[in-house]
């Protein structure tokens, strides 16, 4: 098979790889950008971006994308990704990701006005209110009610791991409007304001936050309390809010995973080996060699993987168990390069960023206990084994 790219491919590499290296600020190429503690810069790069119509590359150009291919899409986040700048999706978030791509396929008019710009230009944050207490992977059975009341919607009920929900101007709620319908009929999407343009919360709702288990505090739970919502808000069909949304899971799940920047981290952890070794910060390296050696081959089928799902878009195919055949492999190898990052260095590796004896500025710390959640948002890895194993090998469903 040959992946090489064509001449024009190759002049587009050139082009994002220069502009990265010229205006992207150097702290923010380390691999390891803290979103809430390096705002400033990050905020600065995205709005270099958003002059060239690259916030969110891969929208048509009549929304303020730049209309890119799938194969420039591909190149653009390799290239971000082999420069160390932060990945497009990270900066624009859930905006940018998925609620952007569902107002574009969904939207009305009016709201694709009232919305898409703000998405873009960074001012407006977004969540994605789906999972429930009880309602995750089988998310069809969630139990939010939104009831029409004249010209609003009336909505009671509980979301839980909603990330960014302290920080978001907009939720986009999966919630039941048909509660007598089966249960994947009856389900409508809506858009929330969460406050107001002083800050303010919209009356009615509460956001109280979780911890994860690397300390940050990434995601909430939000409470409504008969919170009021005009039906203009209504996104789509009513009813119809389950079939986007499997719309809107595919989008996350195809942003999910970067082989890359996966490469790089087995990479530094060579190189670190090898500079400290038999000096006490690494464990004796004739252990570990095969440990690394293991790991970076593993990259490389994470990259054919990759490499295969692209191939399938390109040709306008739909990704199906391929997609999560990619999720699954990438993010339970993330667990596996932190383990070995973490067996490697031994106490060292214990170390977050904060301490003075932290090696790789506390990366595989936060890798350790970051990846964790890896395997479990956007799908855990048993649900992708499962569509793996039924439409991919044809095996009968488990029920
Ligand atoms: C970091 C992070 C960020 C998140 N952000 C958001 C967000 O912004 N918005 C949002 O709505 N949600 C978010 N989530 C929630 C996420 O989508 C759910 O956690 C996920 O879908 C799993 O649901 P659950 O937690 O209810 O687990 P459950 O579905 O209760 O699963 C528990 C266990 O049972 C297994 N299991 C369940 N069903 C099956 C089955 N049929 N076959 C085999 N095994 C099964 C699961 O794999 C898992 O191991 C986030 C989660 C994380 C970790």
């Amino acid at each position: 098979m040959d992946f090489r790219f064509t001449p024009e491919e190759e002049a587009f590499r050139k082009e994002v790889r220069d502009f990265i290296e010229s205006e992207c600020p150097s702290d923010l190429r380390g691999g390891d950008v803290n979103f809430f503690q390096q705002i400033g810069p990050l905020v600065q790069w995205r709005s270099k971006l958003a002059q060239k119509n690259w916030v969110a590359p891969a929208w048509p150009k009549e929304y303020g994308g730049a209309g890119m291919t799938i194969m420039e899409q591909f190149i653009y986040n390799l290239e971000t990704a082999r420069s160390r700048a932060p990945a497009p999706i990270y900066l624009g978030g859930l905006g940018v990701a998925v609620v952007g791509p569902t107002l574009i396929i969904y939207g009305s008019e009016e709201q694709k006005k009232k919305h898409i710009p703000g998405i873009l230009s960074g001012q407006h944050i977004w969540c994605q209110g789906f999972s429930e207490p009880g309602s995750g992977s089988d998310l069809a059975s969630l139990q939010t009610r939104a009831v029409r009341d004249g010209d609003d919607y009336v909505i009671n009920g509980q979301k839980i791991w909603t990330t960014l929900a302290h920080l978001s101007q907009y939720m986009l709620l999966l919630c039941r409007t048909d509660p007598d319908a089966p249960k994947h009929k009856g389900i409508s999407y809506l858009i929330v304001p969460m406050r107001d343009e002083s800050g303010q919360p919209t009356p009615g709702v509460s956001v109280r936050p979780l911890y994860n288990m690397a300390g940050t505090h990434e995601f909430n739970e939000v409470f409504f309390d008969n919170v009021r919502v005009p039906a203009k808000n209504l996104v789509g069909e009513e009813h119809r809010g389950w079939y986007m949304a499997v719309t809107t899971l595919d989008i996350e799940r195809s942003n999910i995973g970067s082989a890359v920047g996966q490469q790089q981290t087995v990479e530094d952890l060579t190189r670190f080996a090898s500079a400290n070794k038999g000096n006490g910060v690494v464990r004796d390296l004739s252990s570990v060699r095969y440990e690394l050696a293991e790991r970076f081959i593993e990259t490389e089928a994470a990259l054919m993987l990759s490499n295969r799902v692209v191939t399938m878009q390109a040709k306008g195919m739909i990704p199906n168990y391929e997609a999560s055949a990619v999720k699954l492999y990438s993010m339970e190898l993330n667990q596996r390069i932190a383990n070995t990052g973490m067996g490697m260095m031994g106490l060292y590796g214990q170390l977050s960023r904060s301490s003075k004896w932290s090696q790789l500025r506390g990366r595989v710390e936060f890798m350790y206990l970051r990846s964790v959640a890896n395997t479990i948002e956007g799908g855990t890895s048993e649900i992708q084994r499962n569509i793996v194993a039924q439409r991919g090998l044809g095996l009968p469903r488990n029920d």
